[in-house]
């Protein structure tokens, strides 16, 4: 498998004045062309940063420190801003949560559409605009040609989603990036959103990245898991192998907290607070948190050990010498 994305020890921070926040701290992963990756975590865990910082897309106060970010032979945390500029929105596309605040009301659907197109490639208005009928009509948008002419406030929220998809994709980035695409929308169409990704996928030969809170999301559209806590990267893994076999205890708890619409269960939220990333604890960032907790992982981080095929987890419980525990969730088949 050819690599189109492969971070190496990226760190970023971000000064403030009352110190320098490290919000991530030393992440390493790849993603292969054609392959889509879940990027999960709670709020503050370095998900979205890690994928602004691969954008660079920071805050002002923002800054990569350390590390490497190769894109299909580029180092990005190294470009220059102008290149920087013609390869997002071309080469990288992005989805973010609200689309409502990425549409700009006052210009029509299809002069949104065409933008990054007439930008980028050499290409007429009126084979923009044919190009951007093609779009809409695949991303499942009833009559584009009459749709192309009217504003982001005659859309409902699922098609507004629908059409930021057709948005980021009508370049044919080798890349997307969604960052909480469907968080902002009902049940019934996030399933349809994630059903649309997952069929573009297969249609258009687009690598995925799909950043999320809920592992739910990512099960169906996502060959592969980082699920990421305090900065770090702490389990990684084939999907089935997060679900089924997952070796690290935040895993287990965000197994544990997955919505289910069916049963009607309450959900399980996992107790406490992520770490402050201002003072980052010298062991473990999942230790006050962690039932399992021993005395090493008050004072030592532990690496991310192999557990498997390609299958690596940052929970002491899996060093040889570990006390045996048995996973409270997962091996459910
Ligand atoms: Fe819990 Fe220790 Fe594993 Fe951290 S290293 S998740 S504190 S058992
Ligand atoms: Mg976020």
């Amino acid at each position: 498998m050819e690599k189109l994305l492969d971070i190496k020890n990226l760190k970023t921070s971000f000064f403030t004045h009352v110190g320098e926040v490290k919000a991530v701290r030393g992440v390493s992963f790849h993603l292969d062309k054609g392959e889509a990756l879940g990027i999960v975590g709670e709020s503050g865990s370095g998900k979205s940063i890690t994928m602004m910082s691969v954008m660079r897309l920071l805050a002002d106060n923002g800054k990569i420190i350390d590390g490497e970010i190769m894109f299909d032979g580029r180092d990005l945390a190294k470009v220059s801003e102008q290149d920087m500029q013609k390869i997002r929105g071309n080469e990288i596309g992005m989805i973010f949560q609200d689309p409502m605040t990425s549409l700009n009301p006052v210009l029509t659907i299809g002069d949104q559409l065409t933008e990054h197109l007439l930008k980028h490639k050499n290409i007429s208005k009126q084979d923009a605009m044919k190009k951007a009928v093609e779009m809409l009509k695949l991303v499942g948008i009833p009559s584009p040609e009459k749709r192309i002419s009217q504003y982001p406030h005659e859309f409902s929220g699922g098609m507004r989603q629908r059409v930021m998809i057709a948005m980021a994709l009508i370049t044919e980035p080798k890349l997307l990036i969604a960052d909480e695409p469907t968080t902002a929308l009902d049940v019934t169409i996030q399933a349809q959103i994630l059903e649309l990704m997952k069929d573009l996928k297969d249609k258009i030969n687009t690598s995925i990245i799909l950043i999320t809170h809920d592992l739910g999301v990512v099960a169906d559209v996502c060959n592969r898991i980082n699920v990421m806590y305090g900065g770090l990267v702490v389990e990684t893994g084939k999907t089935s192998e997060i679900f089924y076999n997952p070796r690290h205890p935040y895993t287990w708890g965000l197994l544990r907290s997955i919505p289910n619409p069916k049963a009607k269960e309450r959900l399980k939220p996992i107790d406490g607070q992520p770490p402050d990333l201002l003072k980052p604890p010298a062991g473990c960032p999942f230790a006050p948190r962690c039932e399992y907790a021993m005395k090493v992982c008050m004072t030592h981080m532990p690496p991310l050990f192999e557990v498997g095929d390609n299958h690596r987890a940052a929970c002491w419980l899996n060093h040889k010498d570990a006390p045996k525990v048995e996973a409270p969730v997962g091996r459910r088949h």
